[in-house]
């Protein structure tokens, strides 16, 4: 039988993550293509304590429904924290718990979005947002980011031509590009939508994943009624647990905690008490200061690498935290050529056009530096750089993927 499926569906991009995980299976690919965290850093021991105990402390309720808005402690355990990081001015009643930040956006979507409702995002953006905010079939437009963070002038054309509803934004350490707002900037974009009617989505999964730099002011310190927050613990514990939450307003709160209930009634009950039970035992601090060790190194030696073998006209981010880095070719050369090339020699990485909601990025490319032990990192940039020479020398390589 031919299904006939939902509208919405043709609005939602075929996600080219998944196709490339597909090659990344491959143990001998050398890959900077996903978003994973580096599995050595995942605290299997203590999770595994932690799990022992909650089963022997809470038994069978552990295994239980429990409430949509997520367990009360866990919801604490949050807010003090944000408190204590940012000084945001929160308790257990501002925070959901969700099934990953993931989830949080697609909740987004459904609180908010009619189709066609015009929403902002940077450009380039995270993938994952714009594949969940698609299935709400938005019109999605972009705003540029400098090295500063969103181009202010360009988002003053947009609240006066297209009234966004929702401006989503990942202001430390972004996904795709590494960059993340100056402090000066984040005022800039506070000041803009102070008297605008738009809710600021503020994703900050990577925010606890600083190397350099000083700690970033939130937006939602700034903003505090328009802004949504949405946090995770895959980047500071393990992205399998699959727990993340929202801080918002208590009017969004609610209907965000609504739409959760019609989608999945709650986050699992035993990961929420697993998760609970670690940050209660643990120092997270201390377990974020070996994570960040690794991934400041790894960061450090994709630089270095670049730096000694790419080309000078070779732009890149030089990111202060989180695990990515963004690469701008001279304008003309391929990266989706690159790409062809260099899977044949067992590298990946996503190329830029992906990340653009409205064209754009065919010479943009993105580097993952938190999978790779440093001398995988070393030995991959220098095969892409050869890649890069051998386009400049062909000129007629082929586009084939794989
Ligand atoms: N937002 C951004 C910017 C991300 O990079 C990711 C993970 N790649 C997510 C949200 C989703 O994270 P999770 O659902 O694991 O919390």
């Amino acid at each position: 039988m031919t299904a006939e499926y939902a509208q919405r569906l043709t609005r939602v991009p075929q996600s080219f993550i998944r196709e490339i995980l597909q090659v990344t299976l491959d143990p001998s690919v050398i890959s900077f293509a996903g978003g994973l965290p580096n599995a050595a850093t995942f605290p299997v021991t203590e999770l595994a304590e932690a799990t022992q105990k909650v089963y022997q402390s809470q038994g069978k309720g552990a295994l239980q429904y429990s409430t949509t808005r997520g367990l009360p402690e866990l919801r604490q355990h949050i807010a003090t924290d944000l408190k204590q990081r940012s000084g945001l001015d929160v308790t257990a009643d501002d925070i959901l718990i969700t099934s990953g930040s993931q989830q949080g956006l697609d909740l987004i979507g459904k609180v908010f979005l009619n189709r066609d409702d015009p929403v902002a995002m940077e450009r380039p953006g995270y993938l994952g947002a714009i594949q969940a905010l698609s299935v709400y079939e938005p019109n999605l437009m972009a705003i540029p980011l400098d090295e500063q963070g969103l181009e202010v002038q360009a988002l003053d054309l947009m609240l006066n031509h297209a009234a966004p509803k929702l401006l989503y934004t990942v202001p430390s350490y972004q996904n795709p590009s590494g960059i993340s707002y100056s402090e000066a900037r984040r005022r800039e974009v506070a000041d803009r939508l102070k008297n605008e009617d738009i809710v600021l989505i503020e994703d900050d999964p990577y925010g606890q994943l600083r190397y350099d730099g000083d700690e970033p002011t939130l937006l939602k310190s700034l903003l505090p009624d328009k802004t949504v927050l949405l946090g995770s613990f895959s980047k500071t514990v393990a992205p399998g647990l699959r727990l993340g939450w929202i801080c918002a307003e208590r009017d969004i709160l609610d209907k965000l905690a609504l739409v959760k209930q019609a989608t999945d009634l709650h986050t699992s009950t035993l990961n929420q008490q697993i998760l609970l039970q670690y940050l209660t035992d643990n120092n997270l601090d201390s377990h974020l200061q070996q994570v960040k060790a690794v991934y400041r190194q790894q960061r450090d030696t994709m630089i270095d690498a670049l730096e000694c073998y790419f080309p000078k006209d070779v732009h890149f981010t030089r990111p202060q935290g989180g695990m990515f880095l963004w690469i701008t070719l001279p304008q003309g050369v391929s990266s989706l050529e690159l790409f062809g090339l260099a899977i044949k020699e067992k590298v990946a990485f996503v190329p830029g056009t992906p990340f653009y909601v409205d064209g754009g990025g065919e010479n943009c490319l993105r580097l993952n530096f938190s999978n790779a032990d440093p001398n995988r990192i070393d030995q991959g940039i220098r095969i892409l750089s050869e890649c890069l020479v051998r386009i400049g020398q062909d000129g007629n390589t082929t586009t084939e993927l794989y």
